[in-house]
């Protein structure tokens, strides 16, 4: 009935990991790093003598003219002899104290060393946001009993005008930029009030960012007065004797049913003391129903003594096939660390997905589950964070960015789904891939590594075939090959729907997945469609000229979406969400006949409205789910019946266990098939297999059914064939042949510009400069070359790209002095093994 995370209120940023030797010395330097964008290096500012700074303080500094947030990272005793005292400005205050762990400085340069980029650019994606750049400055009079003596007719008309401001507020204190706009010239006056003591200026940080504090009441000592206190008063101590002697003022006012006056004056006669004390804001979980470790199968139980085996860094490749069990064996290695005071790190591709894996680690380990992802709103994720920094066992699940979760007593972290390409971030640098780090994470806390797939990624199935004796050491291979309690994986059937069209069917369903469809509803049973688009259709086009709707952004055509509450037809671009009415006819030659071409999400549920009234579907994709908590919503629904089918795009293929989706249809595997990319076979490999995958996971057998226009193409072949290790060697052979990771590795510049000239002149210009030093420098370049979409929200894009051998050390290039070549409009990314060349 009461707060339970009322014991978790304690102080919670005693183990931060700074080297506690600093506390001892005296320092009156420190070297800082600025969030402004261009600073580079470190700069070092004073310390006032009133100011304690620990490395990995957050703070904030003058910065030109600006005052902005910076990290302490060194303390010095004494400056360097060539920069003067009087040049050095004076670190203004500190934001937050203790937000990292030890090792964790050595990790977030590791990052930026191997992604080429600044060490600020790491630490904003690993810092929960808000804590650097947003706080605001504040001033405050200074208390008006220490003015004494001051006589405000000695100031100028400026500061005089602040001064009355401040006087005239209430609790005397306003942000500086309101001031700013309020007063002109107000900058001079807070400067010269400042000086001569009138006022202090303050940083807060944004609301969300504080700790949330609320009145706890505890039980101090009651029996010495117990004779003097009134009926009312014994009450209120006897409630707190029964609740354990602590309870939030709130709770304890409503129980006793008495006002906070009388509670007042027990805390004066001492009995009882009342403080503010921080809660922690965490999203609101489900209740759920505890559950028990399953009774492994031998395939489970001999993955789990491996595991558990291990010492010390290690990595695992736990390949199971769909429905194997893998998220069991997780739970059960991750028991044994918690019971040892350690923490478990869970990555997961898209946490939003997957409500149903969160739901599982809570009913087998309940409140030491926390989540952490950036759907949380900011203040959820501040407090995850120093929840998280107080060392107490945990098992923290999060998505890519939570491979920065500061957990000082780290003891397994587990990658599930470790192919999917969510784990790597495209842009703003650092462009990581949490696989990556989660290694290095790993080896610097010395801990095992596990990485589950039911479809490895290519890199890791051949690293943890490759020979043992390499450093760092090779994953170990653990295989699940089959399913639990014997259940077999679907029959795919695969559909040529080249043969459907000759012999007359004119619908985006085939006969068998209609056959299949009509017996869902007479057997009760659910089914998947999965499609590679969402919206209604992947083009409009006009049928007498041949005109396309283009969006205005991008080189992209825009997408058909039907809305139900407005009349009106939307366009829409998947690339910069440009939106636009459907025109009533063609721009170009103004016939009527504008069609639509290809199919989404939306078209596949009103066709199935129209050949099959009788079945209920659900629309499962990233128009249905953009509210928070959408994706429960609509899975629920889905677990209870509410519905027969669920049409989704990608997400479907996450994470969804449920044993009473016997059908799955995939529309048309040739979106998947025909894309620009040398990652897109395996990329169609992994969400073929993982879509099927989804059925047949209950005692009722499963059924699959693919359609295509290439059924003899290699990927479809062996998805049905249920063949990873054949479509691995075929695949492996092409990336040789054109020489592709995993027989290299790659670093992608990407250029964008909003002018076009500017853009490809740069790209040119940098091939030219990197080129003379291929032989040398031992890497190959190609390009520059525009992306293979040119413009996307009106940036137009180039790309150069270098190839480097395994075998051999590459002397990398100077990026700085290549940012340092690119015009002001023009932007340089490097991206260190890419995984989107589009
Ligand atoms: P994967 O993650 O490999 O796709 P899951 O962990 O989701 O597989 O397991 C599939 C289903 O089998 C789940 O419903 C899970 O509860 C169940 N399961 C897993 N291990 C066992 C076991 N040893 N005995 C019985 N059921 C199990
Ligand atoms: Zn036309
Ligand atoms: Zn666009």
């Amino acid at each position: 009935m009461f707060d339970s995370s009322l014991s978790l209120a304690t102080p919670l940023l005693a183990e931060s990991g700074i080297n506690d030797s600093y506390r001892f010395a005296t320092f009156s330097w420190v070297e800082v790093l600025v969030d402004c964008p261009g600073a580079q290096g470190l700069f070092t500012y004073a310390l006032p003598p009133d100011l304690t700074v620990q490395p990995g303080d957050i703070l904030t500094v003058p910065f030109g003219a600006q005052q902005v947030g910076a990290i302490a990272i060194h303390l010095l005793a004494q400056l360097p002899p060539d920069l003067p005292p009087t040049q050095v400005r004076e670190v203004e205050e500190v934001v937050s104290t203790g937000f990292f762990p030890a090792t964790y400085w050595t990790l977030l340069n590791q990052v930026a060393d191997y992604y080429c980029t600044s060490l600020m650019a790491v630490i904003r994606v690993a810092l929960p946001p808000g804590l650097l750049g947003r706080s605001q400055r504040r001033v405050r009079l200074i208390e008006l009993k220490a003015l004494g003596g001051l006589d405000p007719s000695e100031l100028s008309s400026v500061a005089q005008q602040v001064l009355s401001r401040l006087q005239a507020q209430k609790q005397g204190s306003y942000t500086w930029q309101y001031l700013q706009q309020k007063i002109s010239g107000a900058d001079r006056g807070l400067r010269e009030l400042l000086k001569q003591g009138w006022i202090e200026s303050y940083l807060e940080p944004p609301a969300t960012v504080r700790p949330k504090l609320r009145q706890a009441v505890t039980l101090v000592a009651a029996s010495h007065l117990e004779g003097s206190l009134s009926p009312r008063q014994q009450e209120i101590i006897q409630a707190l004797q029964r609740e354990g002697g602590d309870l939030w003022l709130s709770d304890l006012l409503q129980l006793c049913r008495t006002s906070s006056g009388t509670v007042q004056t027990l805390a004066k006669k001492g009995c009882i003391v009342i403080q503010p004390r921080e809660i922690l804001r965490a999203e609101a979980g489900v209740a759920i129903a505890p559950d028990q470790p399953k009774d492994l199968t031998p395939d489970q139980a001999q993955a789990l003594a491996t595991i558990t085996s291990l010492s010390g860094f290690a990595q695992v490749l736990l390949h199971g096939v769909t429905g194997s069990g893998k998220t069991e064996v997780y739970l059960q290695a991750i028991a044994p660390v918690l019971q040892h005071g350690q923490s478990a790190l869970v990555l997961v591709p898209e946490i939003g997905l997957t409500p149903q894996l969160t739901d599982r680690f809570r009913a087998r380990f309940g409140s030491k589950v926390c989540v952490y992802h950036s759907a949380l709103s900011e203040g959820e994720r501040y407090d995850t964070w120093r929840q998280m920094l107080s060392g107490s066992p945990q098992v923290v699940i999060g998505t890519r960015s939570a491979v920065f979760a500061p957990l000082p007593q780290l003891g397994l972290i587990i990658l599930d789904e470790e192919h999917d390409s969510s784990f790597k971030q495209d842009q703003p640098a650092p462009c990581y891939h949490a696989r990556t780090v989660a290694q290095w994470r790993a080896e610097l806390v010395n801990c095992p590594l596990i990485l589950g797939s039911a479809t490895p990624s290519i890199e890791t199935w051949v690293s943890a075939k490759a020979k043992q004796d390499v450093n760092p050491p090779a994953p170990h291979y653990l295989s699940l090959p089959s399913r639990v309690r014997s259940r077999p994986l679907p029959p795919i059937e695969v559909v040529d729907m080249r043969q459907e069209f000759q012999q007359g069917n004119r619908t985006i369903f085939s006969r068998a997945l209609q056959v299949a469809l009509e017996r869902l509803r007479e057997r009760g049973q659910q089914g998947i469609l999965f499609i590679h688009r969402r919206g209604h259709s992947t083009f409009v086009s006009c049928r007498s000229c041949g005109y396309v709707v283009d969006c205005p952004n991008c080189d992209v055509s825009l997408s058909y979406h039907h809305t139900h509450a407005e009349a009106t037809q939307l366009l829409r671009c998947h690339y910069c969400n440009h939106t636009a009415i459907h025109p009533p006819q063609c721009p170009e030659c103004s016939s009527p006949y504008l069609k639509f071409f290809g199919s989404g999400t939306q078209r596949v549920t009103q066709e199935l409205a129209k050949h099959l009234p009788d079945l209920r579907c659900l629309r499962f994709d990233s128009d249905t789910t953009r509210t928070k908590g959408s994706h429960r919503a609509l899975l629920t629904q889905f677990a209870q019946g509410d519905a027969d089918l669920l049409v989704g795009t990608q997400m479907l293929t996450k994470g969804i266990d449920l044993p009473q989706v016997t059908l799955v249809g995939v529309i048309a595997a040739d979106g998947l098939l025909h894309l620009p990319d040398f990652r897109a076979s395996e990329r169609a490999f992994q969400t073929l297999t993982q879509v099927a995958g989804r059925a047949g996971r209950g005692d009722e057998p499963g059924q699959v059914i693919i359609q295509t226009y290439s059924p003899e193409h290699f990927v479809v072949e062996a998805v049905q064939r249920h063949e990873y290790e054949p479509f691995v060697s075929a695949e492996l052979l092409q990336r040789q042949t054109l020489r592709f990771p995993p027989h290299n590795r790659l670093v992608l510049l990407k250029f964008s510009s909003p002018d076009p000239l500017a853009v490809q002149k740069t790209a040119k210009r940098i091939a030219a400069v990197l080129a003379p030093q291929q032989a040398e420098s031992g890497y190959e370049l190609l390009g520059p070359a525009p992306a293979s979409i040119l413009r996307v929200a009106r940036r137009y894009r180039w790309q150069v790209l270098l190839k480097l051998p395994l075998d051999r050390a590459v002397e990398l290039p100077d990026w700085n002095e290549l940012r340092s070549l690119c015009p002001p409009n023009v932007s340089m990314t490097v991206d260190v093994d890419p995984l989107n060349l589009l």
